[in-house]
């Protein structure tokens, strides 16, 4: 029998309620068909069935992933798939059959409270990692569920709030990463997000789950619903939602639950509307082999797992700067001040549905002193709770020549259900950071965030290194940076704007809206905007340092193969990710100065030299045109700028289509 026929099969010997309990859950998070957890960085810890009590097992301790932010910082392909391979691992090996990753809305604004769960403000970035990350997970037997489609871009009244975008935007900027997904990817799963778009809330918006996702991108896996996100039986039912969850524990009194079983006994709904999502979820369970003896198993927190764990960490440290070469130090010094309570934290258990209970994690303090030797005294000031700390904290800095600053946000900042509402670092961080720089010029700052912040002392500041959640061995890896163990390669996936109005979302757009948010930068989004309307950043999208310099030549376009040269001139090995843009000339309609069609991340050892070659296709020339509401490619005159960064261009050609 093919599955098809299964599927038939099985639904015919099924019964009514045995059907509908498929489409709502029965847990928290689990429906009679399936077996779901969290998230982004790892797999959650256990609750009860029926209520958010945590079980307080010692079984569910497990490896503590980078954020999908630290994830993208890599700008690699080949992390991206190693990821979605220890997440589907875990996750297997924790019994699941759903994780409920990756998060890849858009970054839209730097005060955005879940940044940190998403990738980028980068449709073509998106869109490229997503698909080895989900194919990594599901080659484990679990799905994975990217969320949350589409347009939840900020917390502020997320359960209610209508986005309002344009068509353009919607299509470039918002839909492209999903749908890599969804094409590309295969995803088995989707998370529709909480928000309305267009009026219509998206767990029951015919466009987005009917005409877009089934119709265009003919997705045949399972709609879930973000955990409370439906408010109709008739509208979820009619719309596209396979399966509602919640975060309340009524089982049966959940929109597809009893009122759906009631509608379908009236004939008020009918019965092969039903049918439809039942063969959706049995096609998933045949996917995921959960009718086949060889399935997979998997296993959490093995030494593969933190292996890969910490390769992925590594690379995805982003040197923002570093004046006179002051990075790396050399090991053996007698003493190292470290100064903030980032130095001496744990980050693993916060930030709402992205939580991890870590079976361990290195902070920054515990990497320094595994990491710099046993003759060397570390001295730790928190710094800034107090200004009698902040006294102390700059008195130590005056007495010792190595200093490290670790600054930044936390999970109260950087988490679910609420956006940050002020740019600037919390406390009185940048009061403490200026005043130790005052005494100490080549004190070595770390800021570790899931967002760009506000940084008014980054003139006095020699050397500035990013992190953004990275995971179980984040301390380790940021470490063997300052060290010189690491090359740094990390580059930023979001730019960093000096202050909040130069943000496009402040700027043009509305941030945080109320029952409404209008979008009305349009597709002038990240970098796209920065160029445009000539708005320096503080660092440019793709910016990120390495402890070598690389010089690009040789830039040649015969039809669309284009091939450059890059040369480590450093003399350690290195990593640099080429950068492609374009930009269109060719039509008269509004475009972005250039975006995004093509990177490749090189590993040169020092003095050599590697050619690498893109190949463009037509479409990657295409957009949406607002006028003629389709995607088109115009004939006529295109920029090409290739670089180390958007603000880094070191070659352009011009080429005719
Ligand atoms: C979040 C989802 C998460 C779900 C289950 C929701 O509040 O938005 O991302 O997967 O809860 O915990």
């Amino acid at each position: 029998m093919s599955i098809d026929e299964k599927i038939k099969d099985t639904i015919s010997r099924m019964s009514l309620k045995e059907k509908v309990d498929f489409c709502h859950g029965t847990g928290l998070f689990q429906t009679a068909a399936l077996n779901m957890s969290d998230g982004p960085m790892g797999v959650r810890r256990e609750f009860e069935n029926d209520s958010w009590k945590e079980i307080g097992t010692s079984a569910d301790f497990v490896s503590y992933l980078p954020s999908n932010m630290a994830v993208a910082a890599t700008w690699s392909l080949d992390l991206a798939a190693i990821f979605g391979d220890t997440l589907g691992k875990e996750a297997r090996g924790r019994g699941k059959d759903i994780i409920l990753a990756p998060g890849i809305n858009i970054v839209r604004s730097p005060l955005g409270g879940r940044n940190f769960e998403y990738m980028s403000e980068d449709p073509y970035l998106i869109s490229k990692l997503v698909v080895p990350l989900i194919e990594g997970i599901q080659k484990n037997d679990v799905a994975a569920c990217v969320k949350h489609f589409v347009a939840n871009n900020h917390e502020h009244n997320r359960l209610n709030i209508s986005v309002e975008v344009d068509e353009q935007a919607l299509r470039e900027i918002y839909l492209p990463g999903f749908k890599a997904a969804v094409t590309e990817g295969k995803t088995l799963t989707i998370m529709s997000a909480y928000n309305r778009l267009r009026g219509d809330f998206c767990s029951e918006n015919s466009y987005l789950l009917k005409d877009i996702l089934r119709d265009e991108w003919k997705f045949d896996g399972i709609v879930i619903s973000d955990w409370g996100a439906v408010h109709n039986t008739v509208k979820a039912v009619e719309n596209g939602l396979d399966m509602e969850m919640r975060v309340e524990t009524n089982f049966n009194e959940f929109y597809l639950a009893d009122s759906y079983l009631n509608k379908l006994e009236s004939g008020e709904l009918p019965e092969s509307e039903l049918n439809k999502k039942v063969a959706n979820i049995l096609r998933v369970k045949h996917k995921l082999n959960m009718f086949s003896k060889t399935r997979n198993q998997g296993s959490f927190n093995s030494f593969e797992n933190w292996d890969s764990t910490l390769k992925i960490a590594r690379e995805s440290v982003v040197l923002l700067k570093n004046e006179d070469n002051i990075l790396p130090i050399q090991k053996g010094k007698k003493k190292i001040t470290v100064i903030g309570e980032n130095a001496d934290r744990i980050h693993s258990p916060g930030g709402g549905s992205a939580e991890i209970k870590a079976l361990f994690e290195v902070s920054p303090l515990l990497g320094l002193n595994m990491i710099s030797g046993g003759d060397t005294s570390i001295d730790y000031y928190p710094g800034y709770r107090s200004d009698d700390e902040i006294n102390l904290a700059v008195e130590a800095a005056k007495t010792n020549e190595c200093v490290i600053i670790f600054c930044g946000l936390n999970h109260d900042h950087d988490r679910e259900e609420f956006d940050r509402t002020d740019f600037n670092l919390p406390s009185r961080q940048d009061i403490l950071i200026t005043r130790v720089l005052e005494v100490n010029k080549d004190a070595i700052i770390v800021n570790l965030s899931g967002s760009p912040v506000a940084m008014p002392w980054i003139d006095k500041a020699n050397t500035l290194i990013q992190l953004f959640y990275s995971g179980m061995f984040s301390g380790q890896v940021v470490a063997e940076v300052i060290f010189g163990a690491v090359n740094p390669s990390g580059k930023l996936p979001i730019t960093f704007p000096v202050k909040i109005s130069d943000s496009p979302d402040h700027a043009l757009g509305e941030f945080p809206g109320d029952e409404k948010v209008e979008y009305k930068e349009g597709i002038f989004v990240g970098y796209r905007y920065y160029d445009k309307y000539k708005v320096k950043p503080l660092f440019p999208f793709g910016h990120g340092l390495s402890y070598s310099s690389f010089e690009y030549k040789d830039l040649s376009i015969v039809d669309l193969d284009i091939k450059v040269t890059v040369k480590n001139c450093g003399k350690c090995p290195g990593f640099e990710t080429i950068q492609l843009y374009i930009g269109n000339m060719a039509t008269d309609e509004v475009r972005p100065v250039k975006e995004l069609k093509a990177f490749h991340k090189v590993f040169l050892e020092a003095g050599e030299e590697k050619t690498h070659k893109f190949k463009l296709k037509h479409g990657d020339f295409s957009y949406y045109s607002s006028k003629l509401d389709k995607w088109v490619t115009t004939p006529g005159e295109y920029s090409l700028l290739c670089g180390s960064s958007s603000g880094d261009i070191r070659l352009e050609r011009k080429i005719s289509l």
